[in-house]
Order: structure tokens, then C-alpha cells, then sequence
């Protein structure tokens, strides 16, 4: 058993100036609106442009526009989450295909194989926490017996898709989400704001923090409104909705 113990990561799969491009469609489009084609459009016009939008709350203009983004090492309920915004397109690593005793190596292996599960990163996976019975048990090795169970159930015949219901919310999990910058502003108005969990939160508040710099017209209205008593950052968002 794996346990990952600092919030997951996430790879771009839009190329930077590809994004960067995407601000000149922006003003392209919104200027149908106007029909003002005078004058070259660059990226100091598109970022005035598109702050103009914004602050209006001309909204659709940007949904010209697509980011694609993958997340890694983070739990199947952050995923779960994520897939709530149905604006956005969604290929997730399945739990029914996936063969966890298969992981990195052509053959399964039922002794080898590992499950990796998020625990959150602000508690102690060595704690002990008394059960009901006397037991004492730290996170860790509630984690390994769970991923004993699985064990048992495969060796015992069970296929990948039925052993899988005796695996954690926190499991590894990994998804690739579309969707255009519309739709990005309001995941992360949600998912960054004091109000969001803890983990979905923190891998919100990387990827905005990478991506502001990039797209700067598009995201600096978020600003860092506060760390949590837990240690984690927020964000607030002047014009979302
Ligand atoms: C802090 C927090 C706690 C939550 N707790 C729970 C919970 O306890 N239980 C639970 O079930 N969910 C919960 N959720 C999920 C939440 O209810 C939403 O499903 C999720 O945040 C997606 O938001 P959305 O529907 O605004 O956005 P998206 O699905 O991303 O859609 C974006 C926007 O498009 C528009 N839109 C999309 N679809 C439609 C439609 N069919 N009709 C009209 N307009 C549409 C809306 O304006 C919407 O805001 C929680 C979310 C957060 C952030």
C-alpha cells in the first residue's frame, strides 16, 4: 500500500502558446459583437479586450476557448467532484479496467501489487485512533488493511470490477478535463474559495496559480483571499457569478 501524503499534481495539455493564441480569438470574436475590425489585434489588445468582458459580464465571449488539463495522484472523490461541472469533458481512469495488481507490469501479480491511497495532508498517517473494540490503528495501516481485503478478493477469483467496491473514497485515482475558460473560471471561483475541500482545493490553487500567469486577462480577478486553519490557501473572485 502507497500512501501519498502532498496534494496531486497536474500536467497541461494545451500547449502554453496555444492558450496564450486562444486570448487573440477571444477579442476576434467579441468584436462580431461590434463589428470593429479596425486595427491589429495583439495580446495588449486582447487583454484590455477581454478585461472589458469580464467586467461587463460578457461571459459567453470567452467560451470561445478550450484548456485541457490532467490530474494526477489524487483521490477518486476529488475526481467525483470534478465531474459534477457538466460544462467540461471528462476521460477518467476506470476502477472497473484498471487492474490494480497489474500496476507497471505486464502480469498481475497479487502479492506484488500495491494500492496507493491520498491521506489528508494536514493529519498524521502514524496516529493511532482506538476503535470501538480497544484496536488502536493509524490511517496507514487502516489503508493496508483495506488493500489486504482487495487482495484477498482477487486471489479468491474475484475480477478487477468486482473487488473494486472494497476500495477507499481516497484511492489514486487520475482524469483528463476539457472545458473552456468560461467554464475554468467558474470551476475555480468553486473549487479554490474557502468553501471547497481540502484537496480538490489545494490542486485548484497550483493549477490557478500556474495558469494565471499564462492567461492573466483571463484569471486576475482571483486573488488569494486567505490560508485556512489547516494551512491551506483560498481564493476569492471579484466577477464571478
Ligand atoms: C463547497 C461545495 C460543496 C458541495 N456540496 C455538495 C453536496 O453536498 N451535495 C451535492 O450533490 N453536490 C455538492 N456540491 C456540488 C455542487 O452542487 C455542484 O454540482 C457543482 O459545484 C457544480 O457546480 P455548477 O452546477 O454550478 O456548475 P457546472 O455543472 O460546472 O455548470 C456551470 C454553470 O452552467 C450552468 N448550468 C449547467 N448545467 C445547467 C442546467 N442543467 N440548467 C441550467 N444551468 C446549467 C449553471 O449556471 C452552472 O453554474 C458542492 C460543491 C461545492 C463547491
Amino acid at each position: 500500500m502507497r500512501l501519498l501524503t502532498t496534494p496531486g499534481d497536474f500536467k497541461l495539455l494545451t500547449p502554453k502558446n496555444e492558450l496564450k493564441r486562444q486570448l487573440l480569438n477571444i477579442e476576434k470574436a467579441g468584436r462580431t459583437s461590434y463589428q470593429s475590425f479596425r486595427g491589429k489585434i495583439t495580446l495588449e489588445t486582447a487583454k484590455k479586450f477581454i478585461e472589458m468582458l469580464i467586467k461587463r459580464g460578457h461571459f459567453s465571449v470567452l467560451e470561445h476557448s478550450l484548456m485541457t488539463v490532467r490530474f494526477i495522484n489524487i483521490s477518486r472523490g476529488m475526481t467525483h467532484e470534478l465531474v459534477r461541472h457538466r460544462l467540461a469533458s471528462f476521460t477518467q481512469e476506470s476502477t472497473r479496467y484498471v487492474d490494480y495488481a497489474k500496476r507497471g507490469d505486464a502480469n498481475v501479480n497479487l502479492d506484488k501489487f500495491q494500492v496507493s491511497v491520498v491521506c489528508p495532508f494536514h493529519k498524521d498517517p502514524d496516529e493511532k485512533i482506538k476503535l470501538e473494540d480497544g484496536t488502536e490503528l493509524s490511517f496507514r495501516e487502516m489503508a493496508a488493511t483495506i488493500e489486504r481485503f482487495y487482495r484477498g478478493l482477487r486471489k479468491a477469483g474475484w475480477v478487477a470490477q468486482d473487488a473494486r467496491q472494497i476500495l477507499p473514497i481516497g484511492l489514486r485515482s487520475e482524469i483528463v478535463v476539457s472545458a473552456n475558460f468560461r467554464e475554468w473560471r467558474h470551476i475555480f471561483y468553486l473549487r479554490t474559495s474557502q468553501y471547497a475541500h481540502w484537496e480538490i482545493r489545494s490542486v485548484m490553487v497550483k493549477l490557478l496559480e500556474y495558469v494565471k500567469p499564462i492567461l492573466s486577462p483571463i484569471f486576475d480577478d482571483f486573488t488569494l483571499a486567505g490560508t485556512d486553519s489547516n494551512g491551506y490557501k483560498y481564493y476569492s473572485c471579484k466577477y464571478c457569478e
